[in-house]
């Protein structure tokens, strides 16, 4: 087989290695990596009776060069199976008439962790592969949760350093708390006045900087991402969709080749991308179903076809999905019509005038596949209640958002194809809303996480046990125009 390349979404990258891809992060077009090869299809009775290291490591290993496969199985085992998640890494459970599966059972309590406990190992991998001399710096815009999975896995990881860039005002008190209190000798975190979207543009902005290349070729630095805009946060996503359709076919839930619905919790588009790469190979999937808060820029494309960026930004009580640039958008718009220059024109009107609308042609095929919809928030808080009324089930906000819009798309569609909810979050990490949405009452989020044990028995996941009384290490806040200066000057420094 000849080597698995990756390419840039807008045509103007030399197709990259596996190494070089992970270690670049994002394309130098501005435009984002995707794979240059057809994926394989997998054999789903292989996988079976896989535990998780050994499915993550066949599905990873689709994506990187052919004699690696034990190598990888190493840092999946360092990821996975080194206690920081539990044996089972993503347990699968019964809510009613929907199945969750769990993806916070990881060292930070979300999501994110089930790619960034896994991308350190690859950068570090990429760099010995490469035999790479320089430093890393890791650049990370987060809207809460990336940052504390991604200082998580980076610090004191030897060769790297991790800038984390937050909206001060614009993340939860415990997902602030726990990126302020964050130790290791390598990492940094900055609040930035401004939205998720500006440390995002900024971030991607600083990649393309020729002035920020000049410092880093003068100090033996190289940039790269911990976003999902690096195709190493995707590819270990995608093991996860395998793991909790098998998960139901073991526990007799459903047959082996039955279709199944996934319901996504969704921001920046990557956790949902990745189940459209399993879908391409070969996991039975009928829709996916795109949840998103009342920034609901994701739910009009999906029913329309057109992305319109210009609109009001809210901050709601699912912050992690407060996002109007879904980044792994452009992913899937290239994946379907396999067209960089069509691309590149729509990233440039998206950029110009705020909108784009994809054609008829690839607008069907998005149909075909996807479903979307959105909650208010009273609606976010009445999903919560309902369902742990219903079930006994306690959900975040953020995947309350999914069962949500699930039990509204199950109502208008009578689609009757069994469905998985990804949650994407612990209930602790939002305690405040979910408490108000169980009992009407409004404390701190600190007090909120005792009330919400005392009130459901729910297990608060040891990462956020003592959370309150840590010393804050971080205090940097700077302004949003600044971010490129910041990282300027952080390079004079290394
Ligand atoms: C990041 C995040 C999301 C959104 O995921 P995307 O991959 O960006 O779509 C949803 N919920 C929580 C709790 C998150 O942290």
């Amino acid at each position: 087989m000849s080597e698995k390349l990756f390419k840039s979404t807008r045509g103007n990258q030399k197709p990259l290695n596996f190494y070089e891809a992970i270690l670049q992060g994002i394309a130098n077009d501005g435009g984002l990596l995707v794979p240059d090869f057809n994926v394989d299809q997998k054999d789903l009775n292989a996988l079976l009776n896989m535990n998780y290291v050994d499915m993550a490591t066949e599905i990873i290993s689709t994506f990187t060069p052919n004699d690696v496969k034990e190598d990888i199985r190493g840092l999946c085992q360092s990821a996975y199976g080194n206690g920081l998640f539990p044996e089972s890494v993503v347990p699968v459970e019964k809510a009613g008439d929907v199945y969750i599966a769990e993806l916070f059972q990881g060292p930070t309590a979300a999501f994110k962790d089930m790619a960034l406990s896994l991308l350190p190992y690859f950068m570090t991998f990429s760099l010995k592969k490469r035999g790479e001399k320089r430093e890393v710096m890791i650049l990370a815009a987060t809207s809460g949760d990336t940052g504390k999975a991604a200082l998580e896995g980076f610090k004191d990881v030897e060769g790297t350093c991790i800038k984390v860039f937050y909206p001060v005002d614009g993340v939860s008190p415990i997902q602030k708390q726990q990126m302020i209190t964050q130790t290791g000798k390598n990492v940094d975190i900055i609040g930035i006045h401004g939205n998720f979207d500006d440390a995002q543009s900024a971030v991607k902005v600083a990649f393309n900087s020729d002035e920020l290349k000049e410092l880093c070729l003068e100090h033996n630095v190289f940039l790269s991402s911990a976003n999902s805009i690096n195709i190493g946060r995707l590819i270990p996503q995608i093991v996860y969709y395998f793991y909790s359709y098998l998960t139901l076919v073991k526990t007799n839930e459903i047959k082996m080749g039955e279709a199944v619905n996934f319901t996504i919790p969704s921001g920046n588009f990557g956790n949902c991308l990745a189940g459209y790469f399993a879908k391409l190979m070969g996991l039975p999937v009928k829709k996916f179903i795109v949840a998103s808060n009342k920034n609901n820029i994701l739910t009009d494309f999906f029913n329309t076809g057109e992305y319109n960026a210009n609109r009001e930004f809210y901050k709601t009580n699912a912050p992690a999905m407060d996002i109007l640039v879904s980044s792994n958008l452009e992913r899937l718009v290239y994946i379907l019509c396999q067209d960089s220059a069509k691309v590149k024109t729509f990233m440039d009107q998206l950029n110009e005038t705020g909108i784009y609308k994809v054609d008829e042609d690839l607008y069907n095929t998005v149909k075909d596949n996807f479903k979307a919809g959105w909650l208010t928030e009273e609606k976010v808080l009445a999903a919560v209640k309902n369902c742990y009324e219903e079930t006994g089930y306690l959900l975040d906000t953020h995947t309350a958002i999914g069962y949500g819009v699930y039990k509204e798309y199950q109502d208008e569609s009578q689609d009757e194809t069994k469905t998985i909810i990804l949650s994407t979050a612990s209930p602790y990490k939002f305690p405040e809303s979910v408490l108000e949405a169980l009992t009407g009452e409004t404390l701190n989020e600190f007090d909120a996480i005792d009330a919400l044990h005392e009130k459901t028995n729910v297990v608060v996941p040891t990462p956020l046990q003592g959370i309150k009384d840590r010393e804050i290490l971080h205090k940097k806040v700077i302004d949003k125009a600044d971010i490129i200066q910041f990282i300027g000057e952080q390079i004079k420094e290394m």
